[in-house]
């Protein structure tokens, strides 16, 4: 087999979760967000050892991956985050799962197939509080329950909405739309429905927005052990806080400080190795050119595997606790990295292309102009998992 794999290290995931469940409290539960595949990581292995963590909910963003669940012997909740379509009402309610209602629409058909077998179907409304993305609006809300209180065969299991912003600088949209979400609830109460969940808070609205929290959170990126905001609550990466974001002393959440770990390495090994001397180009195109005599490996991994060509000549990988520079343009299926620095590399050494104490997702995430969220999910394919 070639040697490119991506190690997943279940206890580091359910370390992630402990520390999820230490910043919410006993009281609030959570839903574990394990759409794409749960982000790369393996939804099967990662859903099965979040469950034995406790986790009250699964979240997915497609019937097909709740069903990838429910074949593998997956009983628990599983509720779907991107809404259904009417043709999708039938293998939905015979699976258990949980839509997303935000249209009346779909309102109709699933209540019309429950009726005509009989069984209540219990369903989250998802409320739109400023991402602009899915859910009934605060100017919607008022006629959406009354529609909604004469569909007798369904049932308010939880209302929830989704922050824009809850991880960037400026507190201000996300404090907006916490309280526009209270003055939904406050109206969904007042309708006489009094859902077992409210839910809101992503992995940034969790770590940064305790006020965010309600009863059920909703972490998908900090399980993965990525994605962690900074200890005065600041997005990491970003060392000052600007004046302009609106920060407060009291708006600082008091917490005890927090560990996650990485879920997933990317892993590879040395093919070969070769020795130029200053002026030889590497790689297509010849973007890189030594400027001095280098020691240049090649590796086998490509932006085919998910490890962007964007990273040519910007990221580093991580060989015998030192990093080396990717020199270059990746191809394919290779990538080059100068190991002129690296002592004793040799033919066959691991690498780590990020997922340990030298390169991060994060990290890579930075060098390639995007989040850990991309790098996380689309690590390819082709790229085996291994479970440990
Ligand atoms: C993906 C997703 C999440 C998880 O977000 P993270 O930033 O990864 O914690 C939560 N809620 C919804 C609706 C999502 O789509």
């Amino acid at each position: 087999m070639r040697p490119t794999w991506a190690e997943i290290d279940i206890n580091s995931l359910k370390s992630n979760f402990l520390q999820v469940k230490r910043i919410v409290g006993k009281d609030v539960g959570v839903i574990s967000v394990v759409k794409a595949d749960a982000y790369g990581h393996g939804s099967i292995n990662v859903s099965k050892a979040l469950i034995e963590s406790g986790t009250n909910l699964l979240g997915v963003a497609t019937v097909e991956e709740a069903l990838e669940l429910r074949y593998s012997g997956i009983d628990s909740p599983i509720l779907l985050l991107g809404g259904i379509q009417p043709d999708e009402v039938e293998i939905v309610i015979k699976n258990n799962l949980i839509p997303s209602l935000f249209s009346l629409a779909s309102a109709h058909a699933i209540n019309t197939y429950a009726e005509k077998i009989g069984k209540k179907v219990r369903y989250h409304l998802k409320v739109d509080t400023g991402m602009n993305r899915l859910g009934v609006g605060l100017s919607e809300i008022c006629d959406f329950l009354e529609d909604l209180l004469n569909f007798r065969n369904l049932e308010l299991e939880g209302v929830f909405t989704h922050f824009a912003n809850a991880d960037v600088d400026s507190r201000e949209p996300t404090l907006k739309q916490i309280s526009v979400f209270n003055m939904i609830l406050s109206l969904i109460n007042r309708a006489g429905l009094n859902p077992k969940y409210i839910h809101s808070a992503n992995s940034a609205a969790i770590q940064r927005f305790p006020e965010s929290h309600m009863n059920l959170v909703r972490p998908g990126i900090m399980l993965y052990g990525a994605g962690r905001m900074g200890v005065c609550g600041e997005p990491l990466g970003r060392s000052t806080l600007s004046t302009s974001s609106g920060l407060t002393a009291q708006d600082i959440p008091s917490r005890t400080n927090f560990e996650l770990k990485p879920v997933m390495k990317l892993k590879t090994k040395i093919t070969q190795l070769k020795r130029i001397t200053a002026g030889t180009p590497v790689s297509y195109g010849g973007t890189f050119i030594a400027s001095r005599p280098s020691i240049i490996a090649t590796l086998p991994i490509g932006y085919a595997d998910g490890y962007m060509r964007r990273l040519s000549n910007r990221a580093k990988v991580s060989i015998r606790g030192f990093t080396a520079p990717v020199v270059g343009t990746v191809c394919m299926d290779m990538t080059m990295v100068d190991v002129t620095e690296v002592p004793g590399a040799i033919v066959g050494d691991e690498v780590v292309l990020f997922g340990d104490e030298m390169v991060s997702a994060d990290d890579v995430a930075r060098w390639a102009d995007t989040i850990p969220y991309e790098i996380f999910s689309i690590t390819g394919k082709r790229v085996p998992r291994v479970y440990i």
